[in-house]
């Protein structure tokens, strides 16, 4: 049966409590004795987490079969990690807290982490080091171990955060990163070049590198400009689905992703014109991009750089 996640109601609260008490025997049938034992989580954290719409429920069916916290940062334990730090300490993250699911259904812990990585690739999250199920999980998504981080009772906790899929820019503007995916195919298509090897994308104006033997053509640049906006004007759905790594290589081009990428990747699919391997944000229709300009141009020892924008539709 398909699983689907929804914000967690107070009216949910019976349902979710059960759920939590199931996985307190599936953490002591494993051997986990300690985690959860003293009372965490309680009604009041549940009810703390929907009152900040930071709850949420699986379900199978109509059945709430999981219950998980994603909240934003900044998590105040995690403030201070020992034996080792966070990937960066920049960028704003999400914390993933009290997963918890009744013990029969099978594919919940990937159904809530797909949830949330679309949500924000910037995740992070802990466990007690006697919980060997959720470290497993935990690493085998391709979240990376960073440190030990102490709970406000002084309890230490095993911390991971999501390393990042690429180097797009996290503030980037959906139209903007849409349009560069297009772009990008398009340059394949047109010049047989690689994607952009390096793409500043910003709201109000972006640039591209390509490689290529020669400068294009005024006629070539009208002509990308010309593809770009047919390809926006078809108002082809932008879609993300999630794949192992293995299958993935034959979707899209995996060379250009850092040596610790996780296991799976986030597929994002401009219709049936493009699919490329991106944590970013995307429009949900090309309908949504308006119309794509480039600005100017420049080619200097095989690399041709585009300076472009795109008006609101
Ligand atoms: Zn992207």
């Amino acid at each position: 049966m398909s699983l689907s996640v929804r914000n967690a109601r107070p009216a949910d609260l019976p349902a979710i409590l059960t759920v939590l008490e199931a996985a307190r025997g599936i953490m002591a049938g494993s051997g986990n004795l300690s985690q959860w034992r003293s009372g965490y989580p309680a009604e009041s954290d549940i009810l703390c987490d929907i009152a900040g719409e930071g709850g949420f429920v699986v379900l199978e069916g109509d059945r709430i079969a999981a219950y998980f916290a994603f909240l934003p940062s900044p998590e105040p334990t995690y403030s201070i990690i020992y034996e080792g730090r966070w990937l960066d300490d920049t960028r704003p993250y999400h914390v993933i807290h009290r997963i918890a699911s009744v013990p029969e259904v099978h594919g919940i812990f990937r159904t809530i982490l797909d949830w949330c990585a679309a949500r924000d690739g910037n995740l992070r999250i802990d466990t007690h080091r006697d919980n060997r199920i959720m470290q497993h999980c935990i690493l085998s998504y391709g979240f990376r171990y960073c440190g030990i981080i102490h709970l406000a009772n002084g309890d230490e906790r095993l911390a991971y955060q999501m390393p990042e899929l690429n180097s797009h820019n996290k503030e980037e503007y959906p139209p903007m990163h849409t349009a560069e995916h297009i772009l990008n195919a398009t340059m394949v298509r047109l010049f047989g070049c690689p994607r952009s090897r390096n793409a500043h994308i910003e709201r109000k104006k972006s640039k591209c590198d390509y490689l290529l033997e020669a400068c294009p053509t005024d006629e070539q640049v009208a002509q990308i400009e010309r593809t770009v906006n047919e390809v926006i004007g078809r108002h082809l759905d932008v879609t993300v689905e999630f794949v192992p790594r293995a299958e993935a290589a034959a979707i899209v081009d995996l060379s250009k992703l850092p040596e610790n990428v996780s296991e799976t990747l986030r597929i994002v699919r401009v219709g049936d014109y493009d699919a490329c391997a991106c944590i970013g944000a995307h429009v949900r229709n090309t309908a949504e991009i308006g119309t794509f300009r480039i600005l100017s141009h420049d080619f200097e020892d095989g690399r041709w750089r585009v300076r472009w924008k795109v008006t609101e539709p």
